[in-house]
């Protein structure tokens, strides 16, 4: 048993004050992600610094776009009527997540920097270079029909596990940080780290930054942008792979295209080959389409068990990109 101190901020300066001066700090949310892994042993910390009440609440549709607290509810942002109509990958993404007891308590903060659903991260006693760095990585050669085909290093193949993100990372999203020092804005497809030598370091948060707010623009197609998430069973379960598709076919004929995939990624990952394919291509013509499609997961790796997500993804693809870019 380890002793934790608990923190309630009660606003977001003492927030800010306590991830600067606290040992080993860490923030809790809704705390579906942290109290679960504290559990297992997966996460520790010294200080949990309670922001669950932080009025960061907001979810906002206006002329500029979308903004959301980062304290927002998962199930309060999925249920948005503008949020909805104007940003349908969004709210598809959140309510295809978790449980709709999850979704009540999770929050959107928490729900992009939740940390891997790898079991050989979660349970104490295998070796993971993002658990304990140096000991190794037992999904390489273990059970890893859920790992990674993109942005794998030798040192690890856990793919991230947020659905939310690959919608926003479609979207061009902006994260908002905020420090003791000031604060900054960072875009979502440079926000997440490939692990590379350091897989225990999955963002470019910096030690006494959290994150207070997510943004994103109108672009072209967001009003029927769509989410289409294949798992193997029809609610709760993570994604084996996922497409986010924003999509612009005025006349049928495809003239911008914003592609991203979860499930095969170490990041959710946005897919600039397949877009560049798509641009140009006949909505309705499904052989042209599959085409294109080939262009989608160049690189990919695969492991023993995960070699199947290059054609699922790839078939996933095309049934977004019909479902996002129809009847325009
Ligand atoms: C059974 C199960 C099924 C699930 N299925 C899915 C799924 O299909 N899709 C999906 O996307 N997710 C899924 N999840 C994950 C779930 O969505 C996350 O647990 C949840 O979103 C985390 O949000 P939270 O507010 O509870 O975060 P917390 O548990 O409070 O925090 C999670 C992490 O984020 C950090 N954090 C929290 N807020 C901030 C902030 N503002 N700034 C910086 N760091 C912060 C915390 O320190 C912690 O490291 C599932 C979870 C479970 C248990």
């Amino acid at each position: 048993m380890r002793d934790v101190v608990y923190v309630r901020a009660q606003n977001l300066t003492q927030a800010l004050g306590a991830l600067r001066e606290r040992t080993n700090p860490m923030l809790l949310a809704g705390g579906t992600n942290v109290v679960d892994y504290i559990r297992t042993g997966a996460l520790v910390a010294d200080t949990l610094i309670d922001i669950s009440h932080l009025p960061l609440r907001d979810v906002r549709v206006d002329q500029r776009g979308l903004t959301m607290g980062a304290l927002a509810r998962m199930s309060d942002v999925a249920s948005h009527g503008s949020v909805k109509k104007a940003f349908p990958v969004v709210s598809q993404a959140l309510e295809l997540s978790a449980s709709a007891q999850l979704r009540n308590m999770a929050t959107i903060g928490g729900n992009l920097m939740q940390r891997t659903r790898c079991a050989y991260f979660r349970e104490a006693g295998f070796a993971c270079n993002k658990r304990r760095p140096g000991s190794g990585c037992a999904a390489r050669e273990g059970s890893n029909r859920f790992h990674a085909i993109l942005g794998g290093s030798e040192h690890c193949v856990a793919t991230h596990a947020s659905d939310l993100a690959v919608a926003l990372m479609a979207l061009d999203a902006l994260v908002h940080l905020e420090s003791a020092g000031g604060r900054r804005q960072v875009p979502l497809r440079e926000f997440y780290r490939l692990p590379g030598q350091t897989p225990q370091i999955e963002t470019v948060l910096q030690t006494g930054e959290m994150l207070v707010n997510v943004t994103c623009t109108k672009v072209p197609g967001a009003t029927r942008s769509h989410y289409l998430k294949i798992r193997g069973r029809a609610s709760f379960e993570f994604a084996l792979v996922s497409v986010a598709a924003v999509i612009d076919a005025p006349q049928g004929i495809i003239t911008s295209a914003r592609i991203a995939f979860g499930g095969v990624g170490t990041v959710p990952w946005r897919d600039t080959d397949a877009e560049k394919a798509l641009v140009g291509c006949a909505i309705a013509d499904a052989d042209v389409l599959r085409n294109a499609a080939k262009s989608a997961l160049r690189g990919a790796e695969s492991l023993r068990e995960n070699g199947f997500k290059v054609e699922l993804g790839r078939r996933a693809l095309v049934r977004a990109v019909r479902t996002a870019g129809g009847d325009q």
